[in-house]
Order: C-alpha cells, then sequence, then structure tokens
C-alpha cells in the first residue's frame, strides 16, 4: 500500500483535507467502519502512471492516491492484494478473493459481479495516429483503417459496436497497440489522455500525436466493490463524494512530471492538447475557406470581367490542350472567331455604355446557343472565340450559322439588330495554336470583305 502517499503532501493539501466536512454515516455504515476490518484490494499492476505496483510490491500512483486519500476520508483500511496482471486482478475479484477494484470503467459486463461508486477521476480517451494523419473530426467519417486495441477493454467493446467502419486489430496490452502504430501496423489507437502522454513521452514514440478525440468514450474511473459489499459501497461512494477538483489535480500533478521525464509541464501539455484540437477544428474551417477562396480566385483568373464568359487566357490555354488531345487521339476540332459588324458605329451613335451591354448580350447569345461541349470565350475587343472539340468544318459551319442567325435574329437593348462576320478553321495535323488562329483570322478577314453577316470557312 501506499503509505508515503500523504505524507509528501504540501501543507495547502492539508489544510484542504482539514476543511473538508465530516461525512455524515448512517448507524449500520459506523459500525462496519468500527470493525477496522481491512478491505482487500486488486488493482491494475502495470496500467502507469494510473497505477502499478512497484518493486516493493507497494501499489502506487493517481489511483493508489487517490483511493488512500478516501480510505483515509471513511477511516477504512485497505489492503493490497497482489497480482501479475489485470486479468489476475479480476479473476481475484469475481472469486470474492477482494472485496474492491481500486480503478476502473463501469461496464455492462462488470455489473455483473461489481457495483461502483461515483467517478473517482475522469480522463477522456483520445485518438493516437501517425504524425501524417490528418485530423479526425469524427471516427464515424473514417473509412477502411484499422485501429489496434488491447484486448477485453471498454474501448474494444465500445468500437466493434458503434463503429464497424474500423478494423480492428486486437493486442495484449495498449503499449503493443500504441507500438503497431508507430510501426505503421495499424493506423490508429485509443487511449487515455493521461496514459498516452506518458507512454508517448517515455517510450520515445515521437512519430505519433493526438489525432481526436472519443468525446461518448472518456474514462470515468471507480472504486468497484463485489455486489456483496452493498454498505462498504456506500461508504466509499460517501468518502469518493468529498474528493475535489483540487485533490483530484494535486494528485495527478505528483504523478505525472515525476514518471513523465524531467522538465515536463503537464499543465503545458493539457493546454497544448487543447490548443492543438483548437486549431485542427480551424484549420478544417481555414482549409474550406481557403479552398473555397481559391476555387474563386481561379474561377477570376478565367473569367472576363464584362462578360462573364471565359477570357483571352483561358481559351489559350484550352486551344493548347485541344491541340494536343486532337494530336494524340486524331480527332477533328475547329475554332470559329467572330467579330461584331460595324461596331465602332454602335459606340458611336449610343456610347460605349450602350456597347458595353451588346457585348455582354452577344456573349450570353453564343453560350445559350452552342453546344456544352464548345468553349465560348471573349478573344478581346468586340471579337468572341468558339472552340468545337470533335467538330469538324462542315460542324462548325453550321454551328457558326446558327450562331450567326442568333445574333441577326435578336432584339438588341438600345440599337435593335446587329450582326457579326465568323472565320472558321479546322485543326490540321503539324498545326500550332496560331496556325489555326490566323487561318480563322483570315476567313473572318474574308467574310467581311464579301459583305459581313456570313461565315466564311479556311
Ligand atoms: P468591322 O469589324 O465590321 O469591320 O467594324 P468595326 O466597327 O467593328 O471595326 P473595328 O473592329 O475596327 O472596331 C471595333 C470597335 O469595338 C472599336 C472599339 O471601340 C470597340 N470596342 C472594343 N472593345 C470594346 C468594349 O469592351 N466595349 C465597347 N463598348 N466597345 C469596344
Ligand atoms: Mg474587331
Ligand atoms: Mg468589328
Amino acid at each position: 500500500m501506499c503509505i508515503t502517499c500523504l505524507t509528501g503532501l504540501p501543507s495547502v493539501a492539508r489544510a484542504l483535507d482539514s476543511a473538508v466536512p465530516a461525512i455524515d454515516f448512517s448507524a449500520e455504515e459506523r459500525a462496519y467502519i468500527d470493525q477496522k476490518r481491512a478491505i482487500t484490494m486488486c488493482v491494475d499492476p502495470d496500467w502507469e502512471p494510473f497505477e502499478r505496483i512497484d518493486e516493493n510490491g507497494q501499489h502506487e500512483g493517481i489511483a493508489a492516491d487517490l483511493v488512500q486519500r478516501v480510505a483515509q476520508r471513511t477511516g477504512l483500511k485497505i489492503e493490497l492484494l497482489p497480482t501479475r496482471t489485470w486479468d489476475e486482478s479480476i479473476t481475484a475479484s469475481k472469486a470474492g478473493r477482494c472485496q474492491i477494484m481500486s480503478f476502473l470503467n463501469k461496464t455492462p459486463a462488470r455489473d455483473q459481479w461489481l457495483s461502483f461508486t461515483d467517478p473517482i477521476f475522469l480522463d477522456p480517451n483520445i485518438i493516437i495516429a501517425r504524425e501524417e494523419h490528418p485530423y479526425i473530426g469524427d471516427i464515424r467519417g473514417l473509412s477502411n483503417e484499422s485501429i489496434a486495441l488491447p484486448r477485453g477493454t471498454m474501448v474494444e467493446e465500445h468500437v466493434r459496436r458503434d463503429y464497424p467502419n474500423l478494423r480492428i486489430i486486437l493486442t495484449n496490452n495498449e503499449p503493443e497497440a500504441v507500438a503497431l502504430v508507430s510501426e505503421r501496423k495499424a493506423d490508429l489507437t485509443v487511449r487515455s489522455l493521461i496514459v498516452a502522454a506518458y507512454a508517448i513521452r517515455k517510450e520515445g514514440l515521437f512519430n505519433l500525436k493526438i489525432a481526436g478525440q472519443v468525446p461518448e468514450l472518456s474514462n470515468q474511473l471507480r472504486i468497484g466493490i463485489i455486489s456483496s459489499e452493498p454498505v462498504l459501497r456506500d461508504i466509499l461512494d460517501k468518502g469518493v463524494k468529498t474528493l475535489t477538483a483540487q485533490d483530484r489535480e494535486m494528485i495527478a500533478n505528483r504523478h505525472v512530471p515525476i514518471t513523465i521525464q524531467q522538465g515536463f509541464d503537464y499543465g503545458l501539455l493539457w493546454k497544448l492538447v487543447i490548443a492543438t484540437l483548437i486549431a485542427a477544428l480551424f484549420a478544417g474551417y481555414w482549409m474550406r475557406k481557403l479552398s473555397l477562396l481559391n476555387r474563386e480566385l481561379e474561377r477570376l483568373s478565367v473569367t472576363d470581367k464584362l462578360t462573364g464568359i471565359f477570357n483571352r487566357l483561358k481559351i489559350d490555354e484550352v486551344l493548347e490542350s485541344e491541340i494536343q488531345r486532337s494530336q494524340r487521339y486524331v480527332h477533328p476540332f475547329s475554332i470559329i472567331l467572330l467579330d461584331i459588324d460595324h461596331f465602332k458605329r454602335v459606340n458611336d451613335t449610343h456610347g460605349h455604355q450602350a456597347g458595353d451591354r451588346i457585348l455582354v448580350e452577344i456573349a450570353a447569345l453564343l453560350q445559350t446557343s452552342s453546344r456544352e461541349t464548345d468553349i465560348v470565350g471573349r478573344w478581346g475587343g468586340e471579337e468572341f472565340m468558339i472552340i468545337c472539340p470533335h467538330t469538324d468544318e462542315s460542324g462548325a459551319r453550321s454551328l457558326a450559322e446558327n450562331l450567326r442567325k442568333a445574333i441577326e435574329g435578336h432584339d438588341f437593348t438600345t440599337i435593335g439588330r446587329q450582326s457579326a462576320s465568323f472565320g472558321i478553321a479546322t485543326y490540321r495535323t503539324g498545326d500550332h495554336p496560331n496556325d489555326l488562329v490566323a487561318r480563322a483570322d483570315r476567313a473572318l478577314y474574308s467574310a467581311k470583305n464579301a459583305g459581313r453577316n456570313r461565315v466564311v470557312g479556311e
């Protein structure tokens, strides 16, 4: 037993302790305590920093101190029944060889033979992954990932039932589960925050990180009492209720910095963990926001400001890639270059703003009158280009003719009627984008010369 646990406490703790009001026990409970019978206790001999049995057979750790404090406040005397493994402790408890178990979660399986006090210690369970794993906001969102878990634990029970999306790899203990993640044999494991912080440091597994939380899976560690001892449970529960947040904090802090490497500041770890979780949440938010902003930027960079259709930059890009595609797959492809007829007059007669409106209206007409696979863009000024993949000359000619008619037949704002001339060019093997555009340009020039409002191919 941890006899020295209380002797080294700072005076503040003693002052706090003396401030604890006396527990109001019933006559039956008082009689039970007055027998001064030692209560036998089973523990986990290897669960640092919560508890362990040290080289001298003493129970030590956070659980040891908490239970001792409860014992001291209730006037109970507690004796350790030493075991070598947690399994052995469970067996001894089931067989009634120990009346209490120091520190464990309440589960339906354990309810079969134990009753429990209120929690004496709360500790979140966290997901551990390798450094490169993205933050896990919701464990249900994962697919095809493996999770290493010690067999027979509350966490295994829970994951098996609630997260069928994860593939469970069973291990004999927690260090083995963590090692599997570190060695890339499993993607994740779940562990108590305190134990994880302790082990990651102690075992130097620095390629690991806390990747997320399992909020519904926090450890609520309690004292378990065999069901045949209801009075003992009530006494211990009253003792547990006297534990304050400061008691727990002081005891946890006493063990964690000592058992973890020197210079380790547990308060700092908490701050880091919280900061990391908040940062991860914000990172998720900012990543989404950034990706939206980037998409918007990308859209703006290829959009013509006035008409909202693709700009010259995008048309150049598409021309280049279409030429490459046609080279590779021997597809036909054509371009249509369009120039508004006598547009100068529009500006001169109705003003530049009226001219702008016509450009917007023509862009919209071209967009709605062309096919979905055609790429419509503003080539510059009052010239537009339509890139028509998988289209030979006659296809391009009939599309251009449709566009010409659509413009000719449209009733434009302010000016009423307006026409445009069209030059067509079809890709020839070995063409450079400039060759294709030059041919379309020449054809357009011919269309203008031939009287405008017509389609010419070259
Ligand atoms: P055509 O092509 O039939 O030979 O005659 P045009 O009058 O259209 O001749 P040209 O191509 O030489 O003139 C183009 C005019 O388009 C000149 C310019 O003021 C006008 N323009 C170019 N870009 C814009 C623009 O963004 N807004 C407006 N309002 N006008 C523009
Ligand atoms: Mg022009
Ligand atoms: Mg013109």
